[in-house]
């Protein structure tokens, strides 16, 4: 069995395939999900399917691109949802996609950091774990944990491609690192050295749908059904048989997001 420890299934409640596409990821033994909001407009969406099915948990949180000049009320729901979420996220920084005008960049910047830093506090208020979505921003996230004394046995670096130190320094504080189709990719000769410097006990999968579909469906919609080739790929880089490997990544999610279900 696999876990797929992110995914966005919006698009299939909305367009009334989630049945569809659940059935299709258990034909191929992806048997639960943990579903990630990013904005107020989704957490209930995510609520709602976790209340109906058994397979599905969410996560509730507000992604650094999502965040709007009035921030204070849409962070306002967030507590109301996290009694049901297993964890807050996806939060983080991403400073990929900041607008080119430089006084505007700083703007958005900072907006991003202090959202962060709010939704961290909330967290350790709640005793919850997060999922950070990290983007050419490593070392802000790194000093954001540091100053709120996040302890980072409670995080998990969803879509990792960071380096083998910056994944060294990770874990050795404890965190956990979740990798996603990109690791299927030609080009993605440094993300494979990451993962053998990643240890089998902390690592987890995702797909990220519909996003970021693995090889060989890479560029179209990514489902859960896919994830089995993300997880072969990791396998036999750790030469690993896989189910030993599913197994262990079926634990180490139990383990993060503390649940057995
Ligand atoms: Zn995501």
């Amino acid at each position: 069995m696999l876990i797929d420890s992110h995914c966005h299934l919006e698009d299939w409640v909305k367009t009334n395939q989630i049945e569809k596409i659940l059935a299709e990821a258990h034909e191929q033994d992806v048997q639960k999900f943990v579903t990630v909001g990013t904005q107020p407009e989704d957490w209930h969406i995510y609520a709602s399917l976790a209340s109906r099915y058994n397979c599905i948990q969410f996560c509730a949180g507000l992604h650094p691109l999502n965040i709007q000049e009035n921030f204070e009320v849409q962070l306002e729901q967030l507590p109301t949802f996290l009694s049901h979420a297993i964890a807050m996220g996806e939060i983080g920084l991403d400073f990929h996609q900041l607008p080119h005008d430089k006084s505007e960049q700083i703007v958005y910047a900072k907006r991003q950091i202090v959202v962060f830093e709010k939704q961290l506090r909330l967290a350790q208020k709640h005793n919850m774990p997060v999922v950070i979505h990290c983007r050419d921003a490593f070392e802000i996230v790194g000093e954001v944990l540091k100053y709120t004394r996040f302890d980072l046995h409670n995080v998990l670096f969803h879509c990792f491609t960071g380096t083998p130190q910056e994944a060294e320094y990770l874990l050795a504080a404890g965190a956990f690192l979740s990798y996603a189709g990109v690791v299927t990719f030609k080009n993605a000769q440094a993300i494979q050295n990451t993962i053998l410097a990643t240890p089998l006990d902390r690592i987890l999968v995702e797909t990220d749908c519909p996003y970021l579909a693995p090889v060989p469906y890479r560029g179209k919609t990514n489902t859960p059904a896919l994830l089995p080739y993300t997880a072969r790929h990791i396998a036999s880089l750790k030469q690993m048989d896989f189910q030993a490997f599913c197994e262990m990544t079926v634990q180490n999610t139990q383990t993060f997001f503390r649940t057995c279900w």
